[in-house]
Formats: structure tokens, C-alpha cells, sequence
């Protein structure tokens, strides 16, 4: 059997991707994943994601502007589930830094991002201590993301669909030159006409050459809960957040509480050490501290007690940037990588994006055909 298309990797993007080849009419699709869909050794497991508007590239508002007025109402319609749950939100930063350029592009854009001054800010979101040298965006248009529902729910209906997903089996090796593609399993070998390659930490194990375009660091989420009124903590009430810090690795987010004892906090880190894809996501007690410390900082509220921690990887580029391109001289294969660690809010598009790319060769979304996103996305840089 020839597939029309194979999708490596069953994280957010391969099955965002294996949503969009099979509404565009692929007949036969395979999705190919290592371990169990919904695992905890990648990058899309865990109970909750933030989406927004912000962000530091008017690019990306504009593909968030998208996504969230017709790939996320569109998934949510065709599994018949919720998945974002609006709540609000609140980015903020000493004025000078990052989050200068995040103020600019969203409120170009005219999306509906408030700048807000500090007094304001303190009555808005009284959770959080601001300075005064501090520069609030009030983000109406944030949500929280359902994120272990959006998979299960994705999963269920690719299959209802007709789509093959081969659970527990391993790509070994890819043959792009042939003609259908062969792609080698610990199984068997797969053939298709098209091939997506979505397999996040992993891909430069499938594709070398991407070694130096690609790092992966751990990130460590911890959940904690605040002294306080339980309700005020709950998603509706209490914001998503993201502090953006001088210099790097100084971002840290969180998100209410939901599906979990205690709100989620989390730094944001995409350089540094390197880490081990056999050896598990674990690390140290210290980014924990770290958090506490964060908490005691930045939060009205003092901490009650630390619930738990959550490991999970980040795939990275050098400026954060996506990965999302044919691989070179090949129009039958793309590839989806780089997420950097802000990958989910935008899956439901570019898995739309991925999917085009190989059944029409070029997409219906302008935000991505514009060519100054084209040149970010693209595979040599
Ligand atoms: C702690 C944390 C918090 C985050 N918060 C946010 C947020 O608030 N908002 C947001 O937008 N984004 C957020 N992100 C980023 C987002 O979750 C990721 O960008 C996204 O999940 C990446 O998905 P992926 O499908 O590329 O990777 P993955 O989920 O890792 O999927 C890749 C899959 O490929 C499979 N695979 C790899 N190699 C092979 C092979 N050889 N054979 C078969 N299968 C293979 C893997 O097993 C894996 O399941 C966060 C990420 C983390 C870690």
C-alpha cells in the first residue's frame, strides 16, 4: 500500500497536520508515533497551554490573529469539544526590554491589547507586584488551552476519519530519494507520496543536518498553591501571565489553576545546556527554588504549599523562530520543527500550513505567504 501521506510524530503539530491532510481529502494517512499519543517524554503533554495575541514579531500576531479566529472555533466545532477557555491576561516587563517590542507589534496590529499604565495595572491585576519603571499590556484575547483535551479530542476524530495511527513504533530511517518515499519503522517499511516530519525533540535524529539549527532543553513546571480564596485562582478569574525579564532565559509565565492542585509558574529557558533525550526530562530541585523565588517576588499572594513538578522539552531555534519549510529540493516532504517552546497556541494553523504545503505546494494563509514570513520560516537562514 502506497499512504498519500505519512506524518512522523504524533505530538501537537503532526496531529494538527494529520487533522488538516485528512479536511483537505487525503484518503489514506498514516501518523507515525514512538510512543503512546499523549506521552510525557515530548513537548505536548500536560494539562494546560497559554494562548495570546502578543507577541515580540508583528508576524506572529498577525498568525495568532488567524488562529484564533478560525483554526481554534474550527477544532473546536469538529470535535465538539472546548478547548480554549478565555481568561484574562497580563504581559509585563520593565519598559526598555523585550516587552517594549511586544507593545509594538500588537498594538500596531490593532488587536484588542490594551497598554496599560501601572495604577491601572495594580487595580487590574492586584495578584502581581509591578515597579513603577514597569510597561502592562492587558491581552483580552488570551485563553487557556485545554491541552491534554485538544490531543485526546485531535486523536479521536483523525481516527473516526479513517486515519492509521501507529502507536509504539519507531522511524528508523527515511528514504527521500525514492519514489513513493520509504520510510523504515521498527516495523516494517511505511511508503507514501508525502511526507511530514513533525517529531519535535527528535528531529535532528531523523535529519542530521538540522544538528546545528536545532537545541533541546528541559523546562521544569511547577504548580503551587497560594494562599488566598481557592476561587480567585480558577481559570476565568485568575490571568495567564508572562514577565518578560532583562536579557535571556529571564521569562518566566504561569497559568491558573486547572485540571491540577495549584497554578502553573515556569521559566521560559531556550539556550544553556544541552538535554538528554535517553535520560528523561528530569531536573533538579533548584529549578523549583528558582520559582519559589519567583513567586515570592513577583506575587501578592505568598506561597501555601509546592503541589508538583512537570518536566517537559523545548526544540529550539537560535531566535525562536519556527522551522516550517520543504526540505530542500523536495516537495513531497515538509518539515514542522523549532517550536521553541511556543509551539500549541498556533498548532491548529500550522499543522493547515504543513498539510498545504505538500498537497498544493503552496497555502490559503496569507500571514504564511507573505514573503516576510516565508523568510523566517524557511529552512536555510
Ligand atoms: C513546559 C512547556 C510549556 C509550554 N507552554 C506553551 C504555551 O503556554 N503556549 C504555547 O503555545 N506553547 C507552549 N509550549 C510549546 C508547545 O507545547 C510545543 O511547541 C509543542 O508541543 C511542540 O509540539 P511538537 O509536536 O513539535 O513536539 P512533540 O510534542 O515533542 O511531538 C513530537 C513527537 O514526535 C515523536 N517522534 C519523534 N521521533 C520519532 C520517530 N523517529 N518515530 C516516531 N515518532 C517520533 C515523539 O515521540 C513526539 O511524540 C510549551 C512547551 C513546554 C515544554
Amino acid at each position: 500500500m502506497i499512504y498519500d501521506m505519512v506524518i512522523i510524530g504524533g505530538g501537537i503539530k503532526g496531529l494538527c497536520t494529520l487533522y488538516h491532510s485528512l479536511r483537505l481529502g487525503c484518503r489514506s494517512v498514516a501518523l507515525v508515533e514512538q510512543f503512546q499519543i499523549g506521552h510525557q517524554k515530548g513537548s505536548s503533554h500536560g494539562q494546560s497551554r497559554i494562548t495570546r495575541s502578543s507577541y515580540v514579531s508583528p508576524v506572529y500576531v498577525r498568525l495568532m490573529h488567524r488562529v484564533h479566529n478560525e483554526e481554534w472555533p474550527r477544532l473546536e466545532a469538529d470535535t465538539g469539544v472546548r478547548l480554549l477557555h478565555p481568561t484574562p491576561g497580563c504581559i509585563w516587563g520593565p519598559a526598555g526590554g523585550q516587552i517594549q517590542k511586544y507593545a509594538k507589534s500588537v498594538l500596531q496590529a490593532g488587536i484588542s491589547v490594551e497598554h496599560i499604565d501601572v495604577r491601572t495595572a495594580r487595580r487590574r491585576f492586584p495578584m502581581f507586584h509591578f515597579t513603577n519603571d514597569d510597561l502592562v499590556l492587558d491581552d483580552t484575547t488570551c485563553a487557556l488551552i485545554d491541552a491534554q483535551t485538544t490531543i485526546k479530542s485531535l486523536a479521536r476524530i483523525c481516527v473516526e476519519k479513517g486515519a492509521d495511527l501507529l502507536e509504539n513504533e519507531t522511524v528508523v530511517e527515511l528514504n527521500l530519494k525514492r519514489d513513493p518515499i520509504q520510510v523504515r519503522t521498527n516495523r516494517g517499511v511505511l511508503m507514501t507520496n508525502r511526507l511530514a516530519i513533525t517529531a519535535g525533540p527528535w528531529s535532528s535524529q531523523l535529519l542530521p543536518e538540522l544538528f546545528r539549527r536545532l537545541s533541546v532543553t528541559n523546562q521544569c513546571v511547577g504548580y503551587f498553591e497560594l494562599v488566598g480564596e481557592p476561587n480567585q485562582f480558577q481559570v476565568g478569574q485568575f490571568p495567564v501571565w508572562i514577565y518578560l525579564g532583562l536579557g535571556k532565559n529571564n521569562t518566566f509565565y504561569g497559568l491558573p489553576q486547572f485540571g491540577h492542585e495549584g497554578i502553573k509558574i515556569a521559566r521560559h529557558v531556550t539556550t544553556g545546556q544541552t538535554a538528554n533525550l535517553d535520560s528523561g526530562t528530569r531536573s533538579s530541585d533548584l529549578a523549583i527554588l528558582d520559582l519559589r523565588q519567583f513567586l515570592n517576588r513577583y506575587f501578592q499572594h505568598s506561597i501555601q504549599r509546592f503541589c508538583q513538578a512537570e518536566y517537559c522539552l523545548y526544540t529550539n531555534t537560535e531566535t525562536e523562530d519556527y522551522l516550517i519549510d520543504f526540505y530542500p529540493e523536495k516537495s513531497n516532504v515538509v518539515v514542522g520543527a523549532g517550536f521553541s517552546g511556543h509551539g500549541f497556541k498556533l498548532a491548529p494553523l500550522t499543522g493547515k500550513i504543513i498539510a498545504e504545503l505538500l498537497i498544493c505546494q503552496k497555502t490559503t494563509v496569507p500571514e504564511f505567504e507573505a514573503k516576510s514570513s516565508r523568510e523566517i520560516f524557511k529552512w536555510v537562514r
